[in-house]
């Protein structure tokens, strides 16, 4: 067999959003990557990555090529799916904020939060305590998604203080911004945008542990 062939394929859905950069990570950690825009485009994918971007566009988008139904049943099948920012909130169980048509796929029990960092720290960056990183992670936050609630098997790789809370008001909690249930591991920020690969690389690992399965 070619040597190739054995690396797991990781198909990046590219409907919007920041795509090519999660399929410029995948290859620098030694994957193969494919842009996914059909449902054709899903066959032989081992795994798929949700882009950061706008979600209520790629929950349209989603929709009308037809890859919202494909990919939902390739969830529920158990495809380890990576969500980056949008791509957390299309693959949360419920969308606080969201717009009322706006669809998301229910592939790992959380609630998110659109743009719940507030209009004064839209984007920031952070240095994060991270589970299973020696070292903190530099994230980049654009009008990121929190996580307000995490259901049973969810375990929370790292959270953070926010500057302000929902409401704007009160005393602002640590709130989960990176996520992992079986295989699917969400972040509200983007690991994509930054050339530390850690993140990509833990879910390689979880990628590898369900196709030994
Ligand atoms: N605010 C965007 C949304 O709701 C997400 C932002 C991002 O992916 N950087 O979809």
């Amino acid at each position: 067999m070619d040597r190739s062939d054995s690396l797991p394929l990781v198909g990046v859905v590219a409907l919007q959003g920041a795509a090519a950069e999660h399929v410029a990570a995948f290859r620098r950690v030694g994957a193969r990557a494919v842009e996914v825009r059909t449902p054709a485009d899903l066959d032989g994918v081992d795994a798929v990555a949700l882009p950061g971007g706008e979600s209520t566009t790629m929950s349209h988008l989603l929709g009308t090529s037809g890859l919202f139904d494909a990919l939902s049943e390739r969830l529920a099948d158990g495809l380890p799916a990576f969500g980056t920012c949008a791509g957390m909130i299309l693959l949360a169980a419920e969308v606080l904020d969201g717009r009322p048509d706006q669809r998301c796929f229910g592939a790992i029990d959380i609630s998110v939060r659109r743009n719940a960092f507030g209009r004064q720290v839209a984007s920031f960056e952070a240095d994060l305590a991270t589970d299973g990183l020696d070292e903190p992670f530099h994230a980049v936050f654009i009008r990121a998604p929190w996580v307000e609630r995490t259901g049973d098997g969810v375990e929370v790789l790292a959270e953070i203080r926010p500057v302000v809370n929902s409401s704007g008001t009160g005393k602002p909690a640590l709130v989960p911004v990176l996520c992992r249930s079986g295989p699917i591991l969400v972040s509200s920020f983007h690991p994509e945008l930054t050339v530390d690969d850690r993140i990509h690389r833990i879910f390689l690992a979880m990628v590898g542990a369900s196709r030994d399965h």
